[in-house]
């Protein structure tokens, strides 16, 4: 076993990575970028070398300065966990050159499957069946253009070396094909640095269902069984799970021998994935094989009961592969959810931010937190906004999925957007507690998993007030007589005490005031506040301490936590996380999107590409603007006919989130 490995990577994934090599008694280096020097992986790690500035491209992909850190601390062997250089052939085979060991697989497997398409042609001889398509050399617009005619309409346009749904297009009819394979390209080339395209046909409501494979050198093969990763929002992964409902002894096992069929194909070393869509009829067909532990990986370790890191370091080592394959049994029901931080209300878009409060649930036999922030770090622009993996384990699918909703209700974060309560949403709807999973299942349940939490929101309203009113009494008891003149907490139009005993406010939730009109009755022990939230009123009491709340809601008793940051509030209490706010003064704004929120970029980024001429006309919802945040692209649309007066940034600008681009002046009525 080696003495010593480095971890070419940062985040959940360098943590984990480093707690398991910690247990095998191997000593661990981290490597870090500016933006990193306080980061959780580089405190864990025995020793940590800094590597380069922020950006990715200068700092975590440049394999010289990885190599040059394994050489200065001798590290034996490098772990590049998912992503950056994971599957990167050229530097598996430099660590090569430099006597480091790459664990993962050979340099030949790792091309074979970089690219999509001879990953296919490869798979195609090995007789593993493949979704119809089109995976030439052939690259031109006219070629392209008349295989997706000939498979068929819908089509879906690949990156030939995608990853993470990255450059993926979904093209419905012929006009629009053009369009599609500009924009595929364009998100192809400036995330991989390579546009080519397959093309396949697009198979409606299929499951995605991977198999998880390993190989040591001594040429044994097992498979450990399988992950269904349906439940996806725009190509990407959010909930997996292990085993694949509904999946048969016999389906199990011939999807199974097919991964460790396309592994052997390509003499396959270490852990490898490879992915399926499975139909209604039970037909799969290969999509593409991960040549690197995927981040769902904890499903299957939770079932199986092994730690595939271990393997991987093993096998690395040179050693036999642990298990046999009847010697591996699936146990229980396991499910990770990725808690990011992101806004599922405006299209998942990816938020960054600092991490105000973060209290994850505690973590025992059936809950499992892979993470690698700490509160009061930042999520940057910078890197993949993912906070953590929640990872839960059951006896069956039943339990497990009752352990993953109380976890995520549990779950506490503030200072930015998360999907959590998103996630809650979906883990307790009844679509997903029957197992109706294919990969529209966001698409299909739209209205139940985004259901307004506004009516549920409202039953919280009491406990938002009562808060809201100990803390103001707090703060005037802190404060005894020296008011804060600025923080409208204390502003005589937002809450007033305008009789004795009566308060009257407005509390702001999804954006709407409700009017919550108190009255202060008894005094002492004996003291109750009567608020009336909506059609309901209710007697309350409480103590609060710290950012805990003792709540008494008619007799029912419960403890919440009530966070303030940036003029707002989060309470987390048994129905997951609710925002509020005390409703400011009438600012006099109008009402809908001001002119500078639709015109602002949505986050900190990069101009792609101008899209009108300043003082032409446009039709309305003509794109005008390009822009690419967190590797993804965003259009800035014409809102109502009218003119581009002037565009503020050109492509290749930088912008930061909340920045105007461009001034507008729209149409006169004719
Ligand atoms: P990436 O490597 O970018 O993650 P994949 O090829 O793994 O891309 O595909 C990601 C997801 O896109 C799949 O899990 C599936 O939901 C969907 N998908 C891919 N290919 C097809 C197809 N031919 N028909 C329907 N859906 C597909």
């Amino acid at each position: 076993m080696f003495s010593k490995i480095l971890v070419a990577n940062r985040g959940e994934i360098a943590c984990r990575i480093i707690r398991t090599a910690r247990r095998m008694g191997v000593a661990t280096v981290a490597v870090y970028s500016d933006a990193d020097r306080e980061a959780l992986h580089v405190a864990m790690a025995d020793e940590a070398v800094h590597i380069g500035p922020a950006p990715p491209r200068e700092s975590y992909l440049r394999g010289d300065r990885i190599i040059e850190a394994c050489r200065e601390t001798g590290a034996e062997a490098v772990h590049p966990g998912y992503g950056f250089l994971s599957e990167n052939a050229d530097f598996a085979r430099q660590c090569g050159q430099a006597g480091v060991e790459f664990i993962g697989p050979g340099v030949a497997a790792i091309e074979a499957m970089g690219s999509k398409s001879a990953a296919k042609s490869i798979m195609e001889k090995a007789g593993v069946p493949l979704v119809p398509g089109y995976h030439e050399a052939d690259q031109s617009e006219e070629r392209l253009a008349a295989a997706a005619v000939d498979i068929g309409f819908p089509v879906l346009l690949k990156a030939v070396a995608g990853g993470g749904g990255k450059g993926m297009r979904l093209v419905s009819t012929a006009d629009e094909f053009a369009g599609a394979l500009a924009a595929a390209r364009r998100e192809a080339s400036s995330s991989f640095g390579d546009d080519d395209m397959l093309v396949e046909k697009y198979l409606s409501r299929p499951r995605h269902v991977e198999v998880q494979v390993f190989c040591d050198r001594h040429g044994h093969a097992v498979y450990l069984f399988e992950r269904d990763c349906s439940v996806q929002r725009r190509h990407q992964k959010i909930i997996e799970e292990a085993p694949a409902p509904g999946m048969t002894p016999e389906l199990r096992r011939q999807m199974g021998e097919a991964a460790v069929l396309a592994a052997r194909a390509i003499d396959y070393e270490g852990a490898g994935t490879v992915e399926f869509l499975l139909d209604g009829q039970g037909a799969f067909y290969f999509m593409e094989m991960n040549t690197r532990l995927q981040v769902e990986h904890p499903v299957t370790e939770m079932i199986t009961g092994q730690d595939l890191v271990a393997w991987q370091l093993r096998v690395a080592a040179g050693e036999n592969l642990p298990l046999k394959q009847e010697e591996l049994r699936i146990h229980g029901h396991a499910f990770e959810a990725r808690i990011y931080a992101e806004d599922p209300d405006n299209d998942f878009l990816p938020a960054t931010g600092v991490l105000a409060y973060l209290q994850p649930p505690a973590e025992n036999p059936h809950v499992r937190v892979d993470t690698g922030v700490l509160q009061g770090d930042e999520v940057s622009v910078y890197y993949d906004p993912m906070i953590a993996k929640l990872v839960v384990w059951d006896e069956n699918r039943e339990r497990a999925l009752g352990r993953l909703a109380k976890a995520l209700s549990e779950y506490r974060v503030s200072g930015l957007s998360t999907n959590i309560s998103f996630l809650y949403n979906l883990a307790t709807s009844l679509p997903f507690k029957n197992a109706e999973l294919d990969t529209h299942f966001i698409e299909t349940h739209h209205d139940l998993l985004f259901h307004s939490t506004d009516s549920d929101r409202v039953q919280d309203l009491p406990l938002a007030s009562l808060y809201l009113l100990l803390r103001m009494e707090r703060r005037a008891r802190e404060r005894a007589g020296g008011a804060d003149p600025h923080s409208p907490w204390n502003s005589s139009s937002a809450w007033r005490l305008n009789q004795p005993s009566m308060h009257t406010g407005a509390i702001v939730l999804n954006g709407k005031p409700h009017d919550v009109p108190v009255v202060e009755i008894g005094s002492g022990d004996q003291r109750r506040f009567r608020i009336t939230a909506g059609p309901k009123t209710v007697l309350a009491a409480g103590e609060l301490s710290g950012n805990e709340l003792h709540a008494d809601i008619d007799g029912y008793r419960q403890r919440v936590t009530v966070v303030p940051h940036d003029g707002q509030f989060t309470l987390f209490g048994r129905n997951g996380a609710m925002q509020f706010a005390l409703a400011q003064p009438d600012l006099g704004e109008e009402e809908g999107q001001s002119a500078r929120d639709v015109f602002s970029a949505p986050m900190h980024g990069v101009v792609i590409k101008l899209l009108a001429d300043a003082g032409a006309a446009v039709e309305k919802h003509q794109p005008l603007l390009i822009m690419e945040a967190m590797k993804m692209e965003h259009t800035i649309r014409a809102p109502a006919a009218g003119t581009v007066t002037e565009f503020f940034f050109q492509a290749g600008d930088q912008v930061s989130g909340g920045e105007e681009l461009l001034g507008f002046s729209p149409a006169k009525e004719s």
